[in-house]
């Protein structure tokens, strides 16, 4: 017996032909877990993206669960939202995880977005970088955001025709998302979209 990832409860698996096909994963999570976390499924244009598709909305106990995924670096959390990950994300878009600056990985030990695409069994395409900050460090953070650029296209890689979904845990201002999707249609990318885990305001 499996036991909720967040509380430890023991979960009753209910074997679906879903779950014997392993076409869906276990459930991870208890119910009562899952009642805290609130499903908002928004979508949203931008200046820079052709729509932006957020599953859940902030609250206490997503605080909570990005704290211990995050910070704590509890790794097998990635796998809570992976079934509703997996839903949202199959297809034949070319999918590009936000990347973090490769100081911040060594930090982090694992990148936090491409491991919620793993646990979602979601292919993905490593094909943007983050630009350095060293020489931004005088910069206050407002002056960093005005410039052009925080994400360039990794050396040798190319834009193929077709639908790019940029994925990104938290979406809040925006910034991060519409750095990266114009990278990619400076690249030439068409139709860029986004999906992000949280919408926080
Ligand atoms: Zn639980």
């Amino acid at each position: 017996m499996n036991s909720c990832l967040l509380c430890e409860t023991p979960i009753a698996q209910k074997s679906s032909w879903k779950t014997l096909l392993a076409l869906e994963k276990q459930t991870e999570i208890c119910q009562d877990c899952s009642k805290n976390f609130k499903r908002a499924d928004i979508k949203e244009v931008d200046t820079m993206l052709d729509q932006i598709t957020s599953l859940y909305t902030y609250n206490e106990a997503m605080r909570e669960y990005l704290h211990q995924y995050k910070f704590l670096q509890d790794v097998a959390l990635a796998s809570v939202f992976a079934n509703e990950l997996h839903t949202l994300l199959k297809g034949n878009a070319t999918i590009i995880p936000i990347p973090m600056h490769p100081e911040k990985r060594i930090e982090r030990t694992f990148s936090h977005v491409e491991e919620l695409l793993k646990s979602a069994c979601i292919p993905f395409a490593d094909i943007l970088e983050k630009i350095g900050t060293e020489a931004m460090g005088e910069k206050s953070r407002a002056e960093r955001l005005a410039m052009e650029s925080l994400f360039k296209m990794k050396p040798g890689t190319a834009i193929q025709p077709g639908t790019y979904i940029l994925v990104d845990d938290i979406y809040t201002t925006g910034t991060t998302l519409r750095h990266a999707a114009t990278a990619l249609k400076q690249a030439g990318a068409t139709h860029v979209e986004a999906v992000t885990l949280i919408r926080a305001e």
